[in-house]
């Protein structure tokens, strides 16, 4: 069992395979997700010493790895749990790294796919923008509930449009933007001459505001929090302390569940028939791939895509579908298209349209 990374990445079993697999286990896995902002010197060495631990152990998911850190969404076979703790406490880099434990959904990993990157959250920042070790101060849920009490306080929504869209904290600023790079100057900017209020940050698990609060409070901003452990555990802490759960609808992640309820409502629609529906899809055309909102009756009478011109286009003989593909590129499920502004033009677009306008503005 001594393969390299790139070997296994290579000869590794396909993702066909590797989805048989899964399905004939008979243990259960449990989600974890954790990062950390450490100087790692090596990432390539990292990534092989990493990659035989948790092979060993069983373990599959997405990971990032940077000079500047670690981010990682993994499942965990439940009788390796313990093991898996031990071997991360075993690098200096990694001891004690928090975990925050997902609440449903194990089999969302059939591989194990660690990526070296430039930066573990692409944040188009500069060095000079901000002070890691200047970050906003963490709060519990019971802090940030307490905070969002005052009437003074603004919370804010690091994460994209399409995220906050399907659930975000009550009275929240969720700006609409198709990225983190493009959120840290809206946001900047949409507090500007607000810099001494008490801004509170939250996101999924807590990442993206180690940057946002330290990119804020270069910016001026003096009483900057943020919500330690994000979303994924506060509702953690909602339940274990009894604490009331002012998170509306449902958690997005990104493990190809799409989403974790979190309050009991949902408070988005069908972007088609303006339904209540907080399921993401990708249009089936692979060359439009747009992630929006759809429900189930409108799955099946657009035949899972976005809009009657995308509806045409998996219809057309499988031949001729090949040839368009070739022509205009087909996107995977990584990198479907997220963007906004195609979003309002789907609106535009749709037979829907009247009901549309109330949800696009
Ligand atoms: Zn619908
Ligand atoms: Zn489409």
């Amino acid at each position: 069992m001594n393969t390299t990374y790139k070997q296994y990445r290579k000869c590794g079993p396909t993702k066909e395979k590797a989805e048989q697999l899964l399905e004939t286990e008979t243990f259960e896995r449990i989600p974890v997700s954790l990062y950390r902002y450490v100087r790692i010197a090596h990432p390539e060495n990292m990534r092989e010493r990493l990659f035989h631990g948790w092979q060993h152990l069983g373990c599959l998911g997405r990971v990032y790895l940077a000079n500047e850190g670690i981010n990682a969404q993994m499942s965990v076979p439940e009788h390796n749990m313990n093991a898996f703790r031990d071997f991360m406490d075993s690098f200096d880099e990694f001891n004690g790294v928090p975990f925050k434990i997902g609440i449903e959904g194990g089999k969302a990993f059939s591989t194990l796919h660690i990526k070296i990157k430039k930066q573990i959250v692409a944040d188009g920042l500069s060095i000079d923008d901000y002070n890691i070790e200047n970050v906003g101060k963490h709060l519990s849920a019971r802090e940030f509930n307490d905070a969002m009490e005052s009437r003074d306080t603004i919370v804010v929504d690091m994460r994209n449009h399409y995220e906050s869209e399907i659930g975000h904290f009550d009275g929240a600023l969720c700006p609409e933007v198709d990225t983190f790079r493009e959120e840290l100057p809206k946001v900047a900017l949409e507090l500007k001459g607000k810099e001494d209020k008490k801004v509170l940050l939250y996101c999924t698990g807590g990442i993206r505001c180690e940057k946002a609060s330290a990119y804020l409070k270069h910016q001026g901003f003096t009483d900057v929090n943020q919500l330690h452990g994000g979303i994924i555990d506060y509702k953690h802490q909602v339940e274990r302390e009894g604490l009331e759960n002012k998170f509306l609808g449902a958690n997005y992640v990104f493990d190809g569940r799409g989403r974790e309820s979190i309050g009991n409502e949902i408070i988005s629609q069908c972007h088609q028939c303006g339904n209540s529906c907080d399921r993401h899809v990708n249009c089936q055309n692979l060359a439009c791939n747009l992630l929006f909102l759809q429900c189930e009756q409108c799955e099946q009478h657009m035949r899972g895509t976005c809009s009657s011109a995308c509806k045409r286009i998996i219809h057309m003989p499988l031949e001729k579908q090949k040839e368009y593909y070739k022509k205009h590129g087909a996107m995977t499920h990584e990198k479907f298209s997220k963007s906004l502004k195609a979003r309002k033009r789907l609106g535009k677009k749709s037979p829907f349209q009247k009901i549309m306008r109330v949800f696009v503005k």
